[in-house]
């Protein structure tokens, strides 16, 4: 990448940085000039404005030019500090300021010499003075004519985080005395066409404004990040940062199947005879995306979104049976037995009349059995087979896979696909997640796929009753659970299970449980189901449940997931302050699934916190999985919500992935589009291939 030459120096070179300020630095990854320059203010406060001195008011901030006109220092009787005073004056009057303790700025702060303070105004018996306030030589400028370059007054200031020893006024000068050393010009790693489309100011200027911006900047825009300069330097690094999926998934398009799929009139009505009902036009929308993808050569690479019971499972469905009129055989991964089995026995049904072969495959299939399904999957004569990620971790050996769907782990399909690739085998893969993915993660952590988006649902829905209740309220909820159950409904109980209290959890959902159905609901038939249960009795229990045989089913959050039993039409989740909005959107998606009106409540247990309140307040106002998707993610803030996603956050020196969303999405357009059209230069080709990854710290998955 063309690097202007001080860019690249290491901070070492700048004045005032020792091996100590150096090593704290690059602890923080500032290494050379340029990540000092990349690092952006997180704040700007301005200080242009100088006062006269007979003006100032206390219980302001104001700074103010002046000459010092006398210092000196004194120790206070009490605690022995030793307290600096100057007077400072101006053409209009003079002022008091004291610092505690700093008796070294005798030094500093010489009679005569001009200088600019800023602070708050204070009054005491003695008059008005300024304590601790900031303080700045203005060198051989003329006091009193207002001209005068500050660096950490008199003008709009800059804020950075501390950095170990560097604080955050040494950074300032560090910034000050780099930019001073750099040319009036410098490289630009940003095409010329793209920079004059998008009307994006010089780089060496962007870099000079979004540290010292001008004094007749707007500080509120500042402050939001919206000047030219400060968007300039954002949408530079968000590019750099696209560029490299833009560039994978360009490299993996020269990749090619070793089997394209066809479709004909057979096969269409193939697809049809299987269709139990009318596709909603956004599934028709996704089946027309995801097997125009399988008749491409090259192998197809897409997640399907879509908000709980959108219908995703028939969409991969009539992918599938394209791809096995086609000859070729289909992976059906989900993230758990329960899962997987349910899965099975779906589409099982559904293909019950057609002449394919559907098979089961988990980690709990039994020994012999397995044996043989191996061997049928070896020779093609299974074509369909659904199963956990043993399915391509074990030794399963396919004749010709032609499609792999990984339902409700897409992080984790993305290593999926990996691996395969890693056997030699090319086939497509479909991505499922009801996670509603916010826009930001779909251009960050996705942004090498396409994505499909199913936004209706099924007809005949009915959005799911929210009610947010204190756990006090225990009584009024039983009586809405009796209701159902007396109705011939069933009942979900959810409780967090969380790492750290595992065992108290446990403990207290297996006590629910036992009064549930010994004090409360003795006429109907209660069940416990947790993680920590042997896979045949969890399966036996859900199994119950499902047939409609337990009434009430006490639940960790091992139903977090895809689990259908259309006939539950009440939850309650205890603890519901403890869960994360998207688990809670989740866990809602468990009821509403049949033609009932359905129920959820929320219980939380005082005190809750402003977040979990905003949690809760959501979850109750809407039922638009996006719109649940971006409120958590902005409650959380970016980190920790990837974060939980073990995912690949990049780092991100200048911009914020929330708060600069329009400028990734400008920026991954972009990208795709100087890929596509091969404007690749040698010097961006070169860093996506060498520094991309270790720039952006990423992890490698795919
Ligand atoms: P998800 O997207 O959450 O995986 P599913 O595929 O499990 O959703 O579908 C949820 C339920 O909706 C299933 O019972 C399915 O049979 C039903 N369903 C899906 N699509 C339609 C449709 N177009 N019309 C009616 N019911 C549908
Ligand atoms: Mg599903």
């Amino acid at each position: 990448m063309p690097r202007c030459d001080l860019l690249s120096t290491p901070l070492q070179f700048l004045k005032g940085v020792g091996p100590r300020k150096a090593a704290d630095l690059k602890r923080a990854s500032l290494v050379t000039v340029e990540d000092l320059l990349y690092r952006l203010p997180f704040r700007y406060e301005d200080r242009s404005h100088m006062q006269p001195i007979a003006s100032l008011r206390p219980g302001t901030k104001a700074a103010v030019l002046g000459t010092i006109r006398s210092a000196n220092v004194t120790v206070t009787r009490r605690r022995g500090f030793k307290i600096f005073h100057a007077i400072v004056s101006d053409g209009s009057g003079a002022i008091r300021c004291m610092w505690m303790n700093q008796a070294f700025l005798a030094d500093i702060l010489k009679p005569h010499l001009p200088v600019v303070i800023f602070g708050d105004v204070k009054l005491d018996s003695s008059g008005l003075h300024f304590m601790n306030p900031e303080y700045e030589l203005v060198g051989s400028t003329e006091p009193g004519t207002g001209e005068f370059d500050g660096v950490h007054t008199a003008r709009i200031v800059p804020f950075y985080e501390k950095t170990g020893t560097v604080t955050p006024n040494m950074q300032r000068r560090l910034v000050r005395q780099a930019l001073d050393q750099l040319p009036p010009t410098v490289a630009d790693v940003l095409p010329p066409e793209l920079r004059q489309r998008l009307h994006l100011v010089p780089r060496r200027l962007a870099m000079e404004e979004a540290h010292f911006p001008p004094n007749e900047s707007d500080v509120a825009e500042l402050n939001a990040f919206r000047t030219q300069a400060q968007r300039r330097l954002i949408f530079e690094e968000f590019f750099l940062f696209q560029l490299g999926y833009a560039w994978r998934r360009h490299a993996a398009s020269a990749e090619l199947k070793p089997y394209v799929p066809k479709v004909d009139a057979r096969i269409r009505e193939s697809a049809a005879r299987v269709l139990p009902f009318k596709l909603t036009p956004g599934q028709r929308h996704a089946v027309k995306e995801i097997v125009d993808d399988m008749l491409r050569p090259t192998p197809m690479n897409r997640l399907l979104q879509g908000d709980v019971g959108a219908g995703k499972t028939i969409v991969a469905l009539l992918a599938a049976i394209v791809a096995m009129e086609n000859g070729l055989q289909v992976a059906f991964m989900a993230p758990t037995e329960i899962l997987a089995a349910q899965h099975y026995r779906n589409i099982a049904r559904l293909l019950a009349t057609s002449r394919f072969r559907v098979d089961l495959l988990t980690g709990s299939t039994p020994g012999l059995h397995k044996h043989t399904l191996l061997a049928h999957i070896e020779r093609g004569t299974t074509h369909l087979v659904v199963g956990t990620h043993a399915l391509v971790q074990e030794k399963v050996t396919f004749h010709k896979l032609g499609l792999v769907v990984i339902d409700e782990q897409h992080r984790f399909g993305v290593a999926q696909r990996a691996a395969l690739r890693e056997k030699g085998l090319h086939p497509d893969v479909l991505l499922m997640t009801a996670t509603p993915i916010p826009r930001t993660l779909a251009l960050t952590d996705y942004s090498e796929l396409d994505v499909s988006k199913i936004a209706d649902l099924p007809p005949g829905r009915r959005p799911v009753h929210t009610w947010v209740k204190p756990e006090s309220r225990r009584d009024e909820i039983y009586q809405v659970i009796r209701d159902q159950l007396d109705t011939g409904r069933q009942a979900y109980v959810i409780y967090p299970l969380v790492e750290e209290s595992e065992k108290i959890d446990l403990k207290s959902a297996t006590e629910m449980a036992d009064h549930l159905q010994t004090d409360i609901f003795p006429a109907y038939r209660v069940a416990l189901l947790h993680g920590r249960m042997k896979q045949d009795a969890k399966d036996r229990v859900m199994h119950a449940f499902a047939g409609g045989q337990i009434h009430i089913l006490v639940s960790t959050t091992v139903v977090e997931v895809g689990v259908d039993v259309p006939n539950a039409s009440v939850m309650v989740v205890e603890h519901a302050e403890r869960f994360g909005l998207s688990q809670l959107h989740q866990l809602r998606g468990r009821v509403g699934r049949g033609p009932w009106e359905s129920h959820c409540i929320l219980l939380y247990q005082a005190p809750w916190t402003d977040d979990a309140r905003e949690r809760l307040k959501t979850m109750a106002d809407t039922h638009d999985g996006f719109v649940i998707a971006e409120k958590d993610l902005e409650l959380r803030g970016p980190g920790d919500f990837f974060g939980t996603r073990q995912s690949g956050l990049p780092k991100l020196r200048t911009g914020d992935l929330v708060r600069d969303r329009d400028l990734m999405e400008a920026a991954h357009r972009e990208a795709r589009r100087l890929v596509d059209e091969s404007g690749l230069t040698r010097e961006l080709l070169e860093f996506v291939q060498t520094q991309w990854q270790e720039q952006f710290g990423l992890i490698e998955v795919g």
